[in-house]
C-alpha cells in the first residue's frame, strides 16, 4: 500500500480551457496517507471519477504530479500503479466460473495456486459468495456480480490502494448496508489504503474515518464525520452533511453584528474582526437545526419566530420557522412541544453560529 498525493493537480477534459468552469479538477493539493479508510463525498458531477480515474492511471490530468510514496507515477500504466478499482457496474468475465475470475488477479501477477485458492476462498466467504464459486459468472444476479466485481478488487493483498467508485449502485438496500460493513471489516483486517467514492453522506460515514468533500472540482474539506458536522469548512459541507442541512442566511454587516431584515445577530471576536476588513458583499451565517435552542420563554438573547410546521420523525422533530423573512429548521426532542400557527423563541449558542464569507468559514478559535 502507498501514501497517495496529489500534487499541484488539475484537469479538464477540454483541450483549451479557458476558466476555471471548463476544469473538472480545479487545482488542488491532497494526501491520502498510507493505509487510511477515506470516502470521497460529493454530488454527481463534481469530478469524483475524474480523481479516481487520475489516481488509478486510466486518465492523464493536464497539470500536476500523482506521487506514490513521493514517487512520481504520471507515467505509469494504471497496471505498474498496482491499483485495484471496482466501479459502479460489475467488470466480470462472464465465461469463467466465479472462482477464476477470483483468481484472475492473482494468477496475473505469479501468485501459486495453491495460494489463489487460500485467499479466493478466503475472500469469497467474507463476502458471503463461497457457494457460487463453481457457477458461471454469466448465470448471476446483479447483486452477486458486483460482489465477484468487488472480490476482483479486494482479493491482492498487494495493491498500492484499492479506489471503488459508487459500487453499491446497484445493489438492493439491504445487502448494500451488510457490505458495506464489510468493506470496513476488509480494510482492519488488511490495512489497505483505500478510498471509497460515494455520493451519500451515510455510506460514506458508515466506511470511512475521514471524508473528502468534493464539490465544483475542490476538496472543500477533508475531516472526520465529527468535524464536517461541527465545522464545515464551507456552506456547501454544511448544506451537504446533515438531513436536513444547515441553516445558512445571507446577511449583511451591521451595528452590533450581522443583520437580516430587522434582526440583528451579535457574533464573536474573530467573526467581528473578520467583518471589519471585509471586502466582499458574500457573508451568510450557518448553524445546523441541532443546534438552534428553541424555548417559550423570551430572554435577551432570543429571536422570537413564527412556528410554520412540525414534523414528526418518531425519536425527533424537524419544526420549520419563520424569522423575519427567512425560513429555518430547528430539531427538536420528542418532548418539545410546539404547534403550528404559534410563537417560539429561539437562540443561537455563540459556539454553533457560524460565519461565513465568500462560502469559507471563519474560524473562532476559543481563547
Ligand atoms: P462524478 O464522478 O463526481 O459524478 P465526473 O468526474 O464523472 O463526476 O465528472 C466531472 C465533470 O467532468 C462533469 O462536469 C462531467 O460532465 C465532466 N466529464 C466527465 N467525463 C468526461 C469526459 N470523458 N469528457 C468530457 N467531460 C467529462
Ligand atoms: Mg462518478
Amino acid at each position: 500500500m502507498a501514501e497517495i498525493h496529489l500534487k499541484s493537480l488539475a484537469h479538464s477534459y477540454s483541450q483549451n480551457p479557458a476558466g476555471p468552469e471548463d476544469y473538472a479538477i480545479r487545482q488542488l493539493d491532497h494526501v491520502w496517507e498510507k493505509g487510511g479508510a477515506y470516502a470521497l463525498l460529493g454530488p454527481s458531477g463534481c469530478g469524483k471519477s475524474t480523481m479516481l480515474n487520475i489516481i488509478s492511471g486510466l486518465l492523464a490530468p493536464s497539470e500536476g504530479d500523482v506521487l506514490f510514496d513521493g514517487k512520481r507515477v504520471n507515467e505509469l500504466s494504471p497496471r505498474d500503479r498496482n491499483i485495484a478499482q471496482v466501479f459502479q457496474f460489475p467488470v466480470i468475465y462472464d465465461s469463467m466460473t466465479v472462482f477464476q475470475n477470483l483468481a484472475f488477479p492473482l494468477k496475473n501477477t505469479g501468485v501459486p495456486a495453491a495460494q489463489i485458492k487460500t485467499k479466493v476462498n478466503e475472500i469469497a466467504e467474507i463476502l458471503e459468495i463461497e457457494d457460487e464459486l463453481h457457477k458461471k459468472a454469466k448465470n448471476l444476479t446483479a447483486d452477486q456480480k458486483q460482489k465477484v466485481s468487488m472480490g476482483r478488487g479486494l482479493v491482492r493483498g498487494d495493491v498500492s490502494a484499492i479506489l471503488f467508485d459508487e459500487p453499491l449502485t446497484v445493489i438492493d438496500p439491504q445487502l448494500k448496508w451488510k457490505l458495506r460493513r464489510k468493506l470496513k471489516q476488509i480494510h482492519e483486517q488488511f490495512d489497505i489504503t483505500m478510498v471509497y467514492v460515494t455520493h451519500d453522506q451515510l455510506e460514506a460515514s458508515t466506511f470511512a474515518d475521514k471524508i473528502a468533500v468534493m464539490y465544483g472540482g475542490q476538496i472543500v474539506q477533508f475531516g472526520t464525520p465529527t468535524e464536517l458536522f461541527e465545522q464545515p469548512n464551507h456552506t456547501f459541507v454544511g448544506y451537504f452533511i446533515g438531513s436536513p442541512g444547515m441553516n445558512l442566511i445571507e446577511v449583511r454587516r451591521c451595528e452590533g453584528g450581522v443583520c437580516f431584515g430587522d434582526t440583528v445577530v451579535p457574533m464573536g471576536t474573530q467573526q467581528t474582526e473578520a467583518l471589519e476588513n471585509l471586502t466582499s458583499s458574500n457573508v451568510k451565517i450557518g448553524i445546523r437545526p441541532e443546534f438552534v435552542q428553541a424555548s417559550d420563554v423570551a430572554a435577551d438573547d432570543t429571536f422570537a419566530a413564527e412556528v410554520k410546521d412540525v414534523e414528526d420523525l418518531g425519536t425527533y422533530k424537524i419544526m420549520t420557522v419563520r424569522l423575519g423573512d427567512e425560513t429555518m429548521k430547528v430539531r427538536l426532542t420528542e418532548d418539545q412541544h410546539f404547534e403550528a400557527g404559534g410563537t417560539v423563541q429561539l437562540s443561537f449558542p455563540e459556539k454553533w453560529l457560524k460565519l461565513y464569507v465568500d462560502e469559507f468559514l471563519v474560524e473562532e478559535t476559543e481563547q
